[in-house]
């Protein structure tokens, strides 16, 4: 681990140098093994956050859930220089090779690996018609808020900050619309709630399913 950043209050990213270190495709994920002093094994996966152009470096991004195993482990435990037991890039379906347009919707942390795509798309191919469409409870909830641009929507669902003239709810019909991809590819990440009510839409909207991608995070989020 050569770095850790808060993002929000209970958001951090953890920058590991792995000494494999392999090209990745955005949407990939890193699989996380923790191993206590008694044998006792757990292991999650993470997301990628970063683009492949960052070499011999992968960011990954850890929303604390309290009474979580390996979140809080990482948030409260590690500290710089510490070693990480990691296994990936592992391969997906869930992976942009450049498609365009591209739509993506992401929900809390589900807007992690979409910000590997956000990112590698505008160093990479910048021309490339890319929009994200971020819901996110409250004002600080806000994951990446200095990188989002003109290509993102934010939607606040619970509580928007002072003086915020954008849009607020759950995404719908009108956001989506919003964001003028109305065709191409729809990246979908969140919590299964949150993938279902997006991939309706979606599919309202005129998507066919094979144009809709989707990842699941967890049972809420
Ligand atoms: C392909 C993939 C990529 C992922 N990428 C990321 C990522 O980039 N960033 C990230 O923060 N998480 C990501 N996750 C979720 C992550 O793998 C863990 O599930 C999450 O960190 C919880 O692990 P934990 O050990 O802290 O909690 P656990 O001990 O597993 O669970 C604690 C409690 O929280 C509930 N819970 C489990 N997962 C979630 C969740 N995601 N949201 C809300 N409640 C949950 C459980 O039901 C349980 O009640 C990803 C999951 C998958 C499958």
């Amino acid at each position: 681990m050569v770095g850790i950043r808060r993002e929000t209050p209970r958001v951090k990213t953890f920058v590991l140098q792995p000494p494999m270190w392999m090209p990745h495709l955005p949407g990939q994920h890193y699989d996380v093994r923790l191993t206590a002093p008694d044998g006792y094994r757990a292991q999650r996966s993470y997301s990628i956050a970063s683009s492949p152009l960052d070499e011999g470096r992968v960011e990954l991004t850890i929303d604390r859930l309290a009474d979580g195993e390996v979140s809080p482990y990482f948030h409260d435990v590690l500290v710089e220089g510490d070693q990480v037991e990691v296994r990936g890039p592992f391969a997906s379906y869930f992976v942009w090779r450049g498609e365009a347009p591209a739509l993506l919707i992401g929900g809390g942390s589900g807007v992690v690996p979409l910000m590997a795509m956000l990112r590698h798309r505008r160093r990479a191919d910048p021309g490339t018609p890319m929009r994200l469409i971020y819901s996110v409870r409250h004002a600080d909830d806000v994951i990446y808020a200095g990188e989002l641009d003109s290509d993102a929507e934010l939607t606040f669902t619970q509580g928007a900050p002072d003086g915020w003239s954008g849009h607020t709810g759950r995404i719908d019909a009108a956001l989506i619309a919003a964001a003028g991809v109305a065709s191409g590819t729809a990246f979908i990440c969140g919590s299964n709630a949150f993938v279902e009510t997006a991939a309706g839409l979606l599919l309202d909207a005129g998507f066919a399913p094979q144009q809709i991608r989707t990842e699941r995070f967890g049972p809420t989020g």
